[in-house]
C-alpha cells in the first residue's frame, strides 16, 4: 500500500484572464472593483452587494 502517490493537480493560473472594473457603490459611493469573473462583489464600506452586469 503506497502513500507516495503524487497526483498532478491542474495549475489554476494561466487560464484566467479576469480583469477588474472600477465602479462606485450605489449605496455609499465608495470605490469598488468588480472582477470580470465574478458575478457580484461586496462593498467593503457598507456591505452592499453589487452585481456584475
Ligand atoms: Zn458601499
Amino acid at each position: 500500500m503506497s502513500t507516495n502517490e503524487f497526483k498532478e493537480t491542474p495549475a489554476c493560473a494561466d487560464k484566467n484572464t479576469a480583469f477588474p472594473t472600477e465602479d462606485v457603490c450605489p449605496k455609499c459611493g465608495a470605490d469598488i472593483e468588480i472582477w470580470s469573473d465574478e458575478d457580484e462583489t461586496t462593498c467593503r464600506s457598507c456591505d452592499y452587494v453589487i452585481r456584475n452586469s
